[in-house]
């Protein structure tokens, strides 16, 4: 191989969390697959083949880039949606390909209508609002204004949802912020239903909502972290533990596995220090391997001395510090490992497994964080 490592996708776990979360969701609501940050760090042309292949036919990006990612390696026609940046420039291209996209503010809502006009295109828009997210989102007082504007310019938009976003739905301890967003949100809607403002869908669910506040499900959820086999929190997890089946406790599956191998071995002797600085001197006599991933690999600093890989199937320590391409890992106790073994960094090596969470708490990085920092030129391969 060319690179130092690769990452393995598996198809069949994406399956079974689609099976899953389709069983939650019921037949009738449709599934947008989110794809954002690389698809969470698995490369959106894998994910949108994965994806397309398992049914899926509505992603979600959050800029122009990725959706023009999505729209070249879709072979299913699906239906590309942007929740957040589109500059400028790059609206007659998102017009063009027919391409939706959310719409928070006033100045590009009439960009968003000038460039339907001169293109005599319809501008496919999502309306966000403010619900207590504070992030994107029309304002309550904001609302008149709005609907004038659409109603005034119903020739070059089409209403394809009225949408918005939860501050925090994987943890109670934002419950009664979650529930004040959803009561605003269904005053927005009842407004403008009552106010002849009509849009196609309604959807406002993220993984966490979508399993912890079914009321959120609507017409649409936009499903990220959960697709990829990870439970949104610990939290959501345990909420959604006592109605899994017996036979399934954990029906989401992880899809990422991370593999290199062993480059090099050498001694060093009690007393020795292994690697930058101080960090670690050697107890005894030992044997060290060199891995050839660092933190430029996304393999963070803070695992040095606290990470752990996979070699022969044992469980093994990095010692001293995480450089920029390689680790030092501890094999003394493993007779024979020889160059170019198998190392897993994420995944299963035998009886033992190494996963993002496990990796994640020792780092205090979350999976949401660590997969996407995955960088893009390692190799993925689509395993079965
Ligand atoms: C990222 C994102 C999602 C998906 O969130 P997950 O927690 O990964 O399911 C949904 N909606 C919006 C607006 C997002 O930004």
């Amino acid at each position: 191989m060319f690179h130092t490592s690769y990452i393995e996708i598996r198809k069949s776990a994406y399956k079974q969390n689609l099976k899953f979360l389709r069983n939650q969701v019921g037949e009738k609501v449709k599934i947008s697959s989110v794809i954002k940050g690389n698809a969470y760090g698995h490369g959106i042309e894998n994910m949108v083949l994965i994806a397309e292949s398992a049914g899926i036919r509505h992603f979600s990006a959050y800029s122009t880039d990725e959706a023009k990612r999505v729209k070249h390696s879709s072979t299913k026609k699906s239906e590309i949606m942007i929740m957040g940046m589109i500059d400028d420039v790059s609206l007659p291209w998102v017009l063009e390909n027919d391409i939706s996209f959310y719409v928070f503010e006033f100045e590009r809502l009439k960009v968003a209508i000038d460039m339907a006009k001169r293109l005599n295109k319809k501008a496919l828009i999502h309306v966000e609002v403010e619900t207590g997210f504070h992030r994107t989102g029309y304002e309550w007082e904001e609302k008149e204004k709005l609907a004038k504007i659409l109603k005034e310019n119903e020739p070059y938009i089409s209403l394809e949802g009225l949408c918005t976003h939860y501050a925090g739905a994987e943890s109670i301890s934002n419950y009664v912020r979650v529930k004040k967003q959803i009561d605003r949100y269904n005053e927005f809607k009842q407004w403008f239903f009552d106010h002849g403002v009509k849009f196609k869908i309604h959807h406002t669910a993220c993984s966490a909502a979508t399993l912890s506040y079914p009321d959120t499900i609507m017409d649409m959820v936009r499903i990220g972290i959960a697709q990829y086999g990870y439970w949104p929190s610990q939290e959501t997890y345990m909420y959604n533990f006592k109605n899994l089946e017996e036979n399934q406790k954990n029906p989401l599956k992880r899809l990422i596995s991370w593999k290199s191998k062993v480059m090099s071995l050498k001694k060093v002797k009690m007393g020795d220090f292994i690697g930058y600085g101080t960090s670690f001197m050697a107890s005894r006599d030992m044997t060290i391997a060199l891995v050839p991933i660092g933190y430029s690999h996304g393999f963070s600093r803070n695992l040095s001395n606290l990470g752990k890989v996979l070699i022969h199937g044992k469980i093994v320590p990095v010692v001293g510090t995480v450089t920029m391409n390689s680790i030092s890992v501890d094999i003394t106790d493993i007779k024979e490992v020889e160059k170019g073994d198998e190392v897993v960094i994420i995944g299963r090596q035998k009886r033992n497994e190494i996963t993002i969470a496990s990796f994640g708490e020792s780092t205090q990085q979350v999976n949401y964080e660590l997969l996407t920092r995955l960088p893009q030129d390692i190799p993925r391969k689509i395993i079965a």
